[in-house]
């Protein structure tokens, strides 16, 4: 059962802790700090808690424990290092109302204390419900590299302002105004500055707006080849923003799941037998969606720009006059290879890459029809030296190899198949270009592969690091 988070106001409310050690003067200081009155019961007092009381700042009731001293308490805290007093005071708990927390014994608590991020008055609090208090501490770790240090300076200066961004808005613009102010890079150059020079920042920022129809914005994101921690930080924070998520049908649901709760998802992914109308599709919605003054998140796999069609996107933008941002994600070719331990260029091996399609210009999968790529005008049929990555291949293995082998390069060059690249279930295949079309035959319906085709595709047969142990096809 997961705890329900809370924060809670002690300011000038009674709270009792049990215990004088080291655990008990760090409770009571992060108690003080919320403004508690802390009373203190132990038998004996270390020399910080001890400067406490002499300073009036706690009061010690003395050195016994029975349950009735807990009436009237708002919280009470056992830190002492006797388990069976720590358990009665949360059996006084249980008898007289008042929540107990005993340190280190989660069967005698009635909350938690989480592990804090503290950006006064920000605060971050992270709980694995009891799992691990460790791991918690991690996770703070990583929230703490995230967040700039200035951070509560500038909500600070946030509330200062806040009754500028009038109720006489609706609520989605007053939302919409302070995501604009609350842009990342923006909050980053702010912080480290004093209150006041944040808050009139933030002042003339709202000026240059005011009067201004916040139009909304297409942010064009690629969310990389499907793991959701290869996710860039920009593309979490538009995700964050948005109101409507046009995806592909690649990009996994927990990567979708990093969208505003609140946002529309729509899935506008081709399959096959189904492209024509659907590009206008998209078009017509981000258009629409804009003009509505929307947030949108156009989320592609991969990289917009490497076989995205996101330039086609852009220009349709661009022609109406809407106001567009592109965030880079990590391409299949990018991803794949770094997962498959194949590096792209070697000094020994590659000093150059091809990103290349193995799809017919403008026709349907499977169909023989179209102009097929020129592998040679891409100067790969030297052989050695280059590597090929061919994104969109595996229906066309045949056809590839056949091309390949026509433009010159050798039936025993080294070649690899990733499927599923970088996601848990991915497999890798390593072979040579006579196997291109036998390795195309272990690609499951409907899983993305993409093939490298070069002297470096050899040596992710020892540098292999991820997943299954990869299938090493024979040389034909
Ligand atoms: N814009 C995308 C590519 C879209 S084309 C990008 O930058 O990655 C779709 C092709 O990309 C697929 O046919 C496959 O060849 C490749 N691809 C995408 N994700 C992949 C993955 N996780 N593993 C293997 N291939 C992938």
């Amino acid at each position: 059962m997961p705890y329900f988070p809370i924060f809670m106001n002690l300011d000038g409310r009674p709270v009792l802790v049990v215990g004088g050690g080291k655990v008990a003067a760090r409770k009571v200081a992060a108690l003080l700090k919320a403004g508690a009155r802390v009373s203190l019961i132990s038998a004996a007092l270390g020399g910080e808690l001890e400067a406490r009381r002499a300073g009036g700042e706690i009061e010690w009731l003395g050195t016994d424990f029975f349950p009735e001293r807990i009436e009237g308490f708002r919280l009470a805290f056992a830190a002492t290092d006797d388990p069976a007093l720590n358990r009665a005071v949360f059996e006084a708990g249980e008898a007289f109302n008042v929540p107990v927390n005993a340190v280190d014994d989660r069967e005698h608590c009635h909350f938690i204390s989480p592990a804090v991020v503290d950006r006064d008055p920000v605060q971050v609090a992270v709980s694995t419900g009891g799992a691990s208090p460790l791991l918690a501490r991690a996770i703070r770790g990583w929230i703490e590299a995230l967040l700039p240090h200035g951070l509560g300076t500038v909500a600070t200066a946030a509330a200062r302002l806040r009754h500028r961004i009038g109720s006489r808005l609706s609520p989605d613009d007053r939302r919409r105004r302070w995501e604009f102010l609350f842009d990342r890079a923006r909050i980053v150059r702010w912080s480290g500055e004093p209150v006041e020079t944040i808050e009139a920042a933030m002042r003339r920022e709202l000026r240059r707006v005011e009067g201004q129809q916040m139009c909304g914005k297409v942010y064009l994101v690629g969310a990389g080849p499907g793991r959701p921690d290869l996710l860039t930080l920009r593309a979490v924070e538009v995700l964050q923003q948005a109101d409507l998520v046009l995806h592909d049908r690649l990009v996994p649901e927990e990567i979708l799941d990093r969208a505003r709760r609140d946002a529309e998802r729509v899935d506008v992914g081709k399959r096959a037998g189904e492209h024509h109308g659907v590009q206008a599709r998209i078009h017509a919605l981000m258009v629409e969606a804009a003009r509505a003054g929307k947030t949108v998140v156009r989320l592609k796999g991969g990289d917009a720009f490497i076989f995205g069609r996101g330039g086609e996107e852009l220009q349709h933008l661009k022609a109406h006059g809407i106001d567009y941002e592109v965030v880079p994600g990590i391409t299949a070719a990018l991803g794949c290879a770094a997962y498959a331990g194949i590096p792209l260029t070697h000094r020994d091996h590659a000093q150059q890459v091809t990103l290349a399609t193995g799809h017919l210009q403008g026709q349907a999968y499977g169909s023989d029809a179209g102009s097929f790529p020129d592998y040679s005008k891409m100067s790969c049929t030297g052989g050695a030296g280059h590597t090929l990555v061919i994104y969109m291949g595996v229906r066309q293995a045949l056809r590839v190899r056949q091309k390949l082998l026509e433009q010159g390069r050798a039936a025993s060059t080294p070649a690899a198949l990733i499927i599923d690249g970088t996601l848990d279930r991915q497999r890798v295949l390593f072979g040579t270009i006579s196997r291109l079309p036998a390795m195309a035959r272990q690609v499951p319906d409907g899983a993305p592969g993409l093939f490298i085709i070069g002297e470096v595709a050899a040596l992710g047969r020892e540098l292999s690091w991820f997943g299954a142990a990869p299938i090493l096809e024979a040389a034909a």
